[in-house]
């Protein structure tokens, strides 16, 4: 007897097999022009096997069924829900199908947008014996393979496709904005440097800073990249093209560097008590640089910005090495 994972594995390819076919036929018609309207062409969406799902929300379930599926398995997958009259129904209706898959080419579950405005944007996959949120990340399928000892890191489906689709071969998105120590060691399975370009928002840059902690605490080299103009790197790439994305590529910051940045457009060092506060936070961080070429460079930047001697800075930064002993 199959165990349980596995027949999920095997229903779950299947319906993405059946939501990409659907979406080729006449009644994907509109789900097709979304995502032609998108920028995404036939070959990457065959590559990320997107695919749409039926209005009706029965049809996967009669076609699963009359291949002698059981339902308990395709409500376990969480493609098939029970209603509170006790019949069963498709979870995923007149949906755009982004198919996830994990590192050993297991389908483990679904994200769905809406074409329109509706709420929720995007439904996934609930929780099942093979779909943990927070676990995966979504294209680790390709990116693991990708000759760059690199991942870019970013929010959403729709900026790790965009971004393979201008030539990237190693994005991942954290289907959302927190990235959680599960996600940050599967990224040290493989690789020892991340960028982070989450969306320039508000969430965005809150995910960055808790984000960038965890992997730094992880041993990974962190860079980030941000993008401007509060837009997300599918936006960015699709207005301002793809050489303009490998320039900001080029330009990231380190995390000493993105940290010094957010502290100053924090805090307003005008003010004395502002100015204590970045003096303090930074020397918190800077204690944590091992290499002391950079540590100088930053101190005598600090020593500029908040206008206090190289020697306060080096003292107060020994106070914290101290105490981490
Ligand atoms: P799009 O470009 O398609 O509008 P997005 O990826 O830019 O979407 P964001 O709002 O930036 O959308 O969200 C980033 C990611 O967070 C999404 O790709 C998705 O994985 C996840 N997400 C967003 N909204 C929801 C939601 N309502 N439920 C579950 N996950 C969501
Ligand atoms: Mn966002
Ligand atoms: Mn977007
Ligand atoms: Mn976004």
């Amino acid at each position: 007897k199959k165990k349980l994972k596995d027949e999920i594995y095997e229903v779950n390819r299947l319906a993405a097999l059946f939501y990409h076919r659907y979406l080729y036929s006449k009644f994907g018609q509109a789900a097709l022009k979304y995502l032609y309207d998108r920028g995404i062409d036939d070959i990457t969406i065959k590559r990320f096997g997107l695919g749409f799902s039926p209005p009706s929300g029965l049809e996967l379930l009669k076609y699963l069924k009359r291949r002698n599926y059981n339902t308990d398995v395709l409500v376990s997958a969480g493609l098939v829900s029970k209603s509170s009259t006790g019949s069963y129904y498709d979870r995923f209706k007149n949906r755009v199908m982004f198919p996830i898959i994990d590192e050993k080419n297991n389908v483990i579950g679904f994200g769905g947008r809406v074409m329109d405005d509706a709420k929720p944007k995007y439904l996934n996959t609930p929780e099942t014996v093979v779909f943990k949120k927070g676990k995966t990340l979504y294209g680790i399928n390709y990116a693991k393979k990708s000759k760059e000892d690199m991942f870019i890191i970013v929010e959403g489906y729709m900026d790790a496709i965009a971004l393979y689709q201008s030539g990237l071969d190693n994005v991942v998105a954290s289907l959302g904005t927190a990235l959680t120590l599960e996600q940050g060691r599967l990224i040290k399975k493989y690789k020892n440097t991340v960028v982070i370009s989450y969306d320039a928002d508000e969430a965005g840059i809150e995910a960055t800073m808790r984000g960038l902690n965890l992997l730094d605490e992880l041993d990974l080299n962190v860079n980030i990249l941000t993008v401007p103009n509060g837009k997300d790197p599918d936006e960015y790439v699709r207005k301002e093209g793809f050489d303009a994305f490998k320039k900001l590529l080029e330009k990231t910051d380190t995390l000493i560097e993105y940290k010094i940045k957010k502290y100053k457009q924090d805090l307003d060092l005008e003010k004395p008590s502002d100015r204590i506060k970045y003096i303090k936070k930074v020397c918190k961080d800077l204690a944590t640089v091992k290499d002391e070429v950079k540590r100088d460079v930053y101190i005598s930047i600090v020593s500029e910005d908040a206008e206090i001697p190289e020697n306060t800075i080096r003292a107060e930064i020994d106070q914290f090495v101290k105490g981490f002993l």
